[in-house]
């Protein structure tokens, strides 16, 4: 956080927007001169028009990053200078945090301080960390009879296509870009069509700091054209795929039809907070609870969307947290005291209202919320939402909501906890507020999910892993070392010695 805050209402009055697509470092409009308007979520309003890459756009892109790769501008480069290249790229990133900060809200409905404080600092904070172990990582030699020498390296993978959703763009973005050029390989990015504006801005950036032609290119356009072009081209070798379960499934399929390409899935959650009944301060957890899923108006694959509590517990902790969530103001995406702004669009607030009707009827009650609010201004805002007497077999316990509904459950003790959080086809995350040492070690090990986090509601930071379990994930992990793993192969090289 910064200590000034920029007039984010002057840059949005100033903005120039990238409306192109950016096809072997230059911006280009779709081969067939079509374009597609982005929406701003909080006004119901077009911001621009966008060309609208489909196949022949994804197939230019696929051979403009085919040839960089062959070229070895990027992929034969010293890892001294690559990591050069992507810190200055970092820089750039962190040298427009405001007009990004305004794209990413007018793009997603967000709160603008959220992206300028959360989104974009990820963003740069990737960059970063991936380009510093670019010239950190060693390959290896393997035990061997002393006329062997065999060597185990890691070479780049090629042409990876990244298919991304619309709830954290830039920061999603940069999670695929960090690792994929970190490793020396050339990126074709199919931005979400309802979020093109931050990506379209950083191939801008990435052109400035020196990454080569045809090593970043970006072809925004919709997903069953552009984004299942790139899933099934021959020439793609690896898809690293963000969004819904769903979609995720349709590029094993299309792998399956094309050629095997090895790809990575990042997919949804029902996410669980549990908290026992040996807690004391709640003010905190409460706190962490509405981080979890009202942040990012629960627009998030994380979101911590079923509150397991302790029967003993629950009324005392509903309270707290219904009376904190009356604090979080849903309004204009601008304006410096909102907290959550609006979904994403229509199509989905209709979605997030059906799953609360969904939740009445089968019984659970609102206790708070559960109405669009804001309907003047056209935009798609929904007041925070609390359900009690939830069963975990409901639909609002089952299936993944992406908006601020929270579903309260209660358990009778650790065993029936455990069995609750991991009964759903999700495993991506977890929460769990405790006192006791035993119960944190126990539990968060039982738990199956790719990231538990212990007292606090977190993904953790760039150093570690994150993906998930069951339906949440497939093929690797995102962030980390392992995110390099990816988009690398390995080769043994096994030399006899005379
Ligand atoms: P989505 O699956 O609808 O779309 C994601 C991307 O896939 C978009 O770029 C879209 O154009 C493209 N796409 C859609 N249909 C396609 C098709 N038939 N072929 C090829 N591409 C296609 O997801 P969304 O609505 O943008 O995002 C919300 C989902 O993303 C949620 O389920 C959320 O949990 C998940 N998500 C997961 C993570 C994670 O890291 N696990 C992070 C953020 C979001």
């Amino acid at each position: 956080m910064t200590a000034t805050v920029p007039d984010f209402g002057a840059i949005a009055k100033s903005l120039a927007f990238e409306t192109k697509a950016f096809i072997n470092g230059e911006f280009v409009s779709a081969a067939s001169g079509k374009t597609f308007e982005t929406i701003n979520p909080a006004t119901g309003k077009v911001i621009t028009a966008i060309a609208e890459g489909d196949k022949e756009d994804a197939n230019r892109a696929i051979r403009a990053a085919r040839n960089a790769f062959e070229s070895g501008a990027w992929s034969g480069m010293a890892p001294r200078d690559r990591k050069a290249a992507l810190l200055r790229l970092a820089a750039l990133v962190e040298k427009h945090q405001a007009e990004l900060a305004v794209l990413e809200s007018l793009d997603t409905g967000k709160p603008v301080l959220d992206a300028y404080n959360a989104d974009i600092p990820d963003a740069i904070a990737t960059l970063q960390w991936h380009a510093e172990a670019i010239d950190k990582i060693y390959d290896t030699i393997s035990p061997t009879s002393s006329d062997i020498v065999s060597m185990v390296v890691r070479e780049p993978i090629g042409v990876v296509g990244a298919v991304i959703p619309w709830n954290f763009p830039l920061a999603i973005t940069a999670m695929k870009i960090g690792p994929v050029l970190a490793g020396g390989n050339s990126i074709v990015i199919k931005p979400a069509e309802q979020t093109p504006l931050t990506a379209l801005k950083l191939a801008r950036l990435a052109a400035e700091a020196g990454i080569p032609e045809g090593v970043i290119n970006v072809v925004p356009g919709f997903g069953e054209t552009a984004g299942q072009a790139i899933g099934r081209h021959a020439d793609v070798d690896c898809l690293s795929f963000t969004g819904s379960t769903e979609v995720g499934g349709y590029f094993l399929k299309y792998a399956a039809e094309s050629n095997l390409k090895r790809v990575i899935l990042e997919l949804g959650g029902k996410s669980p907070a549990i908290v026992m009944d040996d807690v004391d301060d709640l003010d905190p957890i409460v706190e962490q609870i509405a981080m979890g899923i009202l942040f990012s108006q629960g627009e998030n694959c994380s979101a911590g969307s079923r509150l397991l509590v302790h029967e003993a517990m629950k009324d005392r902790l509903l309270e707290a947290v219904i009376a904190h969530f009356k604090t979080w103001k849903v309004g204009d995406p601008f304006a410096a005291d909102t907290k959550m702004g609006a979904l994403i669009e229509e199509k989905h607030l209709d979605r997030v209202l059906g799953y609360i009707d969904a939740g009445r009827r089968e019984g659970a009650s609102v206790v708070l919320g559960g109405n669009q609010v804001l309907k003047e201004t056209g935009g798609y805002f929904v007041e925070p939402t609390i359900f009690d007497n939830v069963r975990n077999d409901m639909k609002i316990a089952q299936e993944e909501i992406f908006g601020p509904v929270l579903s309260t459950i209660t358990f009778k003790d650790v065993d029936e906890a455990v069995k609750i959080a991991n009964d759903t086809k999700y495993g991506l995350a977890a929460s769990l507020y405790t006192n006791d040492l035993h119960i944190a070690h126990k539990v968060s090990r039982k738990i199956r999910a790719g990231t538990v986090s212990v007292n606090c509601f977190s993904e953790g930071d760039q150093a570690v892993p994150f993906g998930g379990f069951k339906q949440s994930g497939f093929g690797g992990r995102e962030k980390s070392l392992l995110a390099h793993d990816q988009y690398s192969q390995v080769k043994t090289i096994w030399m006899q010695l005379r």
